[in-house]
């Protein structure tokens, strides 16, 4: 049988004013009647990473409606709000009991503008609320406080709980806002594929963020105004009616002179594979939630890659059927990218100029009559990206300011102009013919693939203790290292909040610790084979203890694949 409040308030009593280590002794479930408190995990000392705590709130005592959470869009929907108001409520509670070190520290999650299936906060199937939390216990030196701990579990975090987890009319009223706000997301998600788009940005979307480092949207910015000829209506079952720009499958260009908004409108697409918060600007900015932003990474290391349809003659040469190296150039590390992405099973990439290396882009006529073909390694991307779309049925969107020569290969040319989407195809079309110049012909007939056979995923085991979990640190949205090993995530641009990074960290270390990459697997099989065991069992599938802890956010198997990609092992090796 469960223990009670009474059981713990009685551990308490007996444990105040003893050495820190008995604080151990209250680890265990305590049915409080309306809820459960967990102890999941109890911190060394008052100063080490703080101790697990999760309350769940009985279904009859939650009491929110079963039509908010009988659809999985729906119950991320009401597990991201119940989750930010509980955030709001701890932030309150707080540091309210003192002592050393983290004594009375009470954090949870709180999210940014996207919404995330996170480990801090779950309904399950019959409408029970759980909530994961950080609690420092307190000490004074390493004395145990167990009033100011009594305080906590039975005074501050239960009414946390109570305010922000149980159904009253306020919970209500934003719990059916975001459950609708997800409904119309998941249709025009639906609509998107029907239709044969790849991107929605709907009129009165504000694209651009306050700054660099902010993720608020900018204020007095120009609301997003779709071309008349580019323009989709969407009957969303809320929001009725919504009109705004689709981007047809195909081969776009978006062009325009420098600082028009034409990065502005990449990075909220790249982002819009993301559900986005009421509020943000970006609702209804929805792109295939496939799509990858490929971009150039010198320095990173690449392994065993076929990137022969773009690269071949290395003058060192070395095998670029299967490439492998250490330390990538521009151009080899966007050749790469480019095949790890549609091995990943993407449908669209993303390519800005202003991020890439311009001679995997393209080549103009003059240096080609300079640099005899057989000298060049580099067959340029414009000279595939028809016969992607057209044999492959991989999309582009590409920011083009400066060279024209992807004008031919466009199917829709979207100009920003003081930050207006105009529709100049057809001008471009003009131009072309007006100079002879022959458009949208795939030059190689479909005989190259591009990727999309996928590449071995070969990743060694890991060393550390037997039978101990490998070490795991991880930097913000920098990166991680495993054990031995680490990744840098510094150019994985679609990574936007450090709990993605640090799921990805603990999918990792499963992956190696399970030896998950013996080099038959490709890496998008480990990948997505992993992901849907957590969806289907839970975050207990990579928890780095029994406990689930707080703090991780489910990444898209696209990102698990960069991670396996960039593995790189330091000296010594594993
Ligand atoms: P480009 O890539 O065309 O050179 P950017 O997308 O980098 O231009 O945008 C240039 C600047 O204009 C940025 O500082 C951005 O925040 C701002 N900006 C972009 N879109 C808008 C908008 N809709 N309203 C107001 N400012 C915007
Ligand atoms: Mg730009």
């Amino acid at each position: 049988m469960m223990a009670t409040d009474e059981d713990l308030e009685r551990r308490l009593r007996a444990i105040d004013g003893r050495g820190y280590p008995a604080y151990k002794s209250l680890k265990g479930s305590y049915d409080f009647g309306p809820f459960a408190l967990s102890i999941d995990h109890v911190q060394g000392d008052p100063f080490a990473a703080p101790s697990q705590v999760s309350i769940c709130v009985h279904a009859e005592t939650a009491a929110f409606p079963p039509e908010l959470f009988d659809a999985l869009h729906r119950r991320v929907a009401l597990e991201d709000l119940l989750l930010r108001r509980f955030a709001a409520e701890v932030a309150r509670a707080s540091y309210v009991v003192r002592g050393s070190g983290k004594s009375g520290l009470i954090a949870t999650s709180v999210p940014g503008p996207e919404v995330f299936v996170r480990s801090a906060c779950e309904v399950t199937a019959d409408g029970a609320v759980i909530v994961r939390l950080e609690a420092g216990f307190p000490a004074h030196g390493r004395t145990i406080d167990a009033r100011a701990l009594d305080r906590m579990l039975f005074d501050l975090i239960p009414s946390c709980a109570e305010r922000a987890l149980v159904c009253d009319r306020a919970a209500l009223a934003s719990a059916r806002a975001a459950a609708d706000l997800a409904d119309d997301r998941a249709r025009a998600r639906a609509e998107l594929a029907r239709r044969g788009l790849v991107a929605f940005v709907a009129d009165g979307s504000i694209l651009p963020r306050a700054s660099g480092i902010s993720c608020r949207p900018l204020e007095g910015a120009v609301p997003f105004d779709s071309p008349q000829s580019l323009r989709a209506t969407l009957d969303l079952p809320h929001r009725g009616p919504t009109t705004g720009m689709g981007i047809p499958c195909g081969v776009t260009l978006v062009v325009g002179g420098g600082f028009h908004g034409k990065s502005t409108l990449l990075k909220a697409l790249q982002e819009g594979v993301y559900d986005h918060v009421g509020g943000d600007g970006r609702e209804f900015v929805i792109t295939d939630a496939t799509a990858v932003k490929v971009r150039s990474e010198d320095g990173r290391p690449v392994a065993g890659v076929d990137i022969s349809p773009f690269i071949t003659n290395l003058p060192d040469g070395s095998d670029t059927g299967r490439f492998s190296t250490l330390d990538a150039s521009g151009s080899t590390s966007q050749a790469a990218a480019t095949i790890e992405a549609i091995d990943a099973g993407t449908r669209v990439l993303l390519i800005d100029e202003d991020t890439s290396a311009t001679n995997f882009m393209v080549r103009d006529e003059l240096m080609e009559a300079v640099v005899a073909a057989d000298h060049e390694p580099i067959t340029p991307f414009v000279e595939r990206v028809r016969s992607l779309w057209e044999h492959q049925g991989v999309s582009c969107i590409i920011v083009v300011g400066s060279s024209g020569a992807f004008f031919p290969m466009a199917d829709t040319v979207i100009q920003m102009d003081r930050y207006r989407a105009h529709d100049v195809t057809k001008r471009v079309r003009e131009v072309c013919s007006e100079r002879g110049v022959v458009p949208a012909a795939s030059s190689d007939g479909g005989d190259v693939l591009v990727g999309g056979r996928g590449h071995a995923a070969r990743i060694g085991a890991g060393r550390g203790g037997a039978g101990k979990p490998l070490k795991v640190r991880t930097q913000g949205l920098d990166g991680f290292s495993v054990g031995n090993g680490s990744v840098d995530l510094r150019r994985v641009e679609q990574l936007v909040d450090p709990e993605q990074v640090r799921a990805l960290a603990q999918l990792m270390r499963v992956i190696i610790e399970r030896r998950l990459t013996d080099g038959t697997r490709s890496a998008q099989d480990v990948a997505a084979s992993l992901l849907e065991r957590v969806a289907r069992r839970g975050w207990k599938e990579i928890a780095p203890r029994a406990e689930v802890p707080c703090g991780l956010a489910l990444p898209r198997v696209q990102e698990l694949c960069a991670c396996i990609d960039r593995w790189r092992r330091d000296a010594g090796g594993i």
